[in-house]
């Protein structure tokens, strides 16, 4: 890529297979292209990988993990270590290639790459700590311990909107445990992806440890997840996909997380400091053009300041600045598809059908430069929690105001929903907050901060629709190994 104007590409990029440490083309050397969301250009291809391509690259990690399984934790860890230092040196270049592919802008594009390098680095920690148990016995000069053994072939099958992130939550932590892998990624960001799965190889993981397959999911993610040779599943995408893959996957009494949808709600308590949560708002509902997990979808205001917050909200929604990532300035990228732009379009059709009021946006761009490419105006409904638009996930610069009696109302507006993921409560009233803990039903709640904006420290994961099982922090440790408990006696 040229190094001259960082939005103009001298040579497009490829992604191909990546499997038993070679690098190489599809079984029927098919590819698809790969577009760049803020003006539709084609930027590269991927391997259009085949079913015989992820058989391979399962048997290709299954043959490796006997050896890599014997490997120190700390040597695996000293190989993640320099993944995460190549990371750090590449941070620009990867972080520009995101927001090529994804259509983030480049700010947002350069965090998530931080992400990628904090996961590794953490990871590349634990190694050194994989410490367990001792168990106090019964019984004289007898003594319990507990060791964590990896499981095989982990199968890590990431989405489209945190392209490095999501896989290095994934990858990092099944392999210092002493997993091999399988790495299927969206197959709207594989080039990100690939360069990942490079840095990997020139990190030194040897052949067979990580294996990668682009492809449909429909065809390939299908074969992966039907393989019995794959032991350990960690999804990241819509609930509808978890659920197949749920479906699938009990068949083999296999472990899986599944990290899903949701319609997070942001609570707007009466004595918040105003303009910090009309700020915080406006991040977490239109960074990476609302395509978050956790963005703020619903944003439940108690009633006393309801208009307030709503003039504040919508008029700074309003001035954002929408535009291609790479260039200075921009506040908000395009969609990553045509696919979800037509989405966001429908659901403000919806909105409008149903009775909410749009506050701001809700209209396509006719003309100019914003006419090309997948860009949607940050939006802003007001309207009722039963409404469709505040059930469904639209993952697009969507939000809406939702009033509330008080902080009771809040809450139980808050978990009317399918969805369980992220939450949000701003206030300096501690009684209120205290509620929010207990009483949200999701699996991460912000006290002043939030819905989005997840660190790698801390376990992470959703309830009800949102999925099921945790990753990040110690939870991935136990989501990628078992336990094993032993007794030794001296006799
Ligand atoms: P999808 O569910 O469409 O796709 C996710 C991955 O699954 C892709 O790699 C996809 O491949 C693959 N896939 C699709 N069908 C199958 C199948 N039958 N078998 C195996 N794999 C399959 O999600 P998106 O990429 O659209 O991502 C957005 C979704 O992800 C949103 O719902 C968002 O909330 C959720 N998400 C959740 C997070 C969390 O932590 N809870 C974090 C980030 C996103 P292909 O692209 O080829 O179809």
């Amino acid at each position: 890529m040229s190094r001259k104007d960082p939005g103009v590409l001298e040579t497009k990029f490829k992604a191909q297979l990546c499997i038993d440490g070679e690098f190489r083309d599809a079984a029927d050397r098919g590819t698809f292209p790969i577009v760049n969301p803020a003006n539709e250009k084609e930027i590269g291809e991927a391997a259009l990988g085949t079913v015989a391509d992820a058989e391979a690259a399962i048997e290709s990690a299954d043959r490796a993990f006997a050896s890599w399984a014997e490997v120190p934790a700390p040597q695996r860890a000293e190989l993640l270590y320099r993944v995460g230092q190549m990371i750090l040196e590449q941070k620009e270049e990867l972080a520009r290639l995101i927001t090529m592919e994804e259509g983030k802008v480049f700010r947002e594009a350069l965090s998530e790459t931080m992400e990628g390098y904090k996961a590794a680095m953490y990871y590349a920690g634990e190694g050194r700590r994989m410490w367990s148990n001792v168990v106090a016995s019964e019984q004289p000069q007898k003594i319990g311990f507990v060791v964590r053994r990896p499981l095989g072939v982990a199968l890590v099958i990431t989405p489209f909107n945190f392209p490095i992130a999501t896989p290095m939550w994934g990858l990092a932590p099944a392999l210092v445990t002493g997993n091999t892998v399988v790495f299927k990624p969206a197959s709207t960001t594989p080039l990100i992806a690939h360069r990942i799965v490079q840095l990997f190889a020139q990190g030194g993981f040897p052949k067979g440890t990580v294996n990668f397959v682009t492809g449909p999911g429909a065809s390939v993610g299908e074969a992966l997840i039907g393989s019995p040779k794959v032991k350990v599943v960690h999804f990241t995408g819509e609930s509808a996909t978890g659920k197949r893959i749920a479906e699938v996957s009990s068949r083999f009494l296999r472990r899986q997380c599944l990290e899903l949808g949701g319609k997070n709600p942001l609570v707007v308590a009466r004595d918040c400091e105003l303009d910090m949560t009309v700020s915080a708002a406006l991040t977490s509902a239109y960074s990476n053009t609302g395509q978050r997990c956790t963005a703020a979808s619903r944003l439940i205001v108690e009633e006393p300041i309801a208009e307030e917050f709503s003039r504040k909200f919508v008029a700074t929604a309003a001035k954002l600045r929408v535009g291609d990532g790479l260039k200075p300035g921009v506040e908000m990228g395009p969609l990553v598809t045509r696919a979800a732009l037509e989405k966001t379009r429908r659901y403000v059709r919806i909105g409008l059908e149903e009775g909410a009021k749009l506050l701001t946006g809700g209209r396509d761009y006719t003309d100019g430069e914003l006419s090309k490419g997948f860009f949607y105006p940050p939006t802003v409904f007001s309207g009722t929690n039963d409404m469709k638009i505040a059930q469904d996930e639209i993952f697009g610069p969507v939000t809406m105001i939702i009033p509330a009696k008080n902080i009771d109302h809040a809450i139980e507006l808050a978990n009317d929903t399918r969805y369980g993921l992220s939450s949000a409560l701003y206030t300096k009233d501690l009684q209120a907050a205290f509620k929010a803990i207990w009483k949200i039903d999701a699996g991460v709640t912000f006290i002043n901060g939030g819905p989005a904006g997840i660190e790698v420290s801390a376990p992470y994961g959703g309830i009800k629709d949102s999925g099921y099982g945790q990753e990040l922090g110690e939870a991935a440790l136990d989501h990628y190994t078992e336990k094993k408990t032993i007794w030794i006696e001296a006799k």
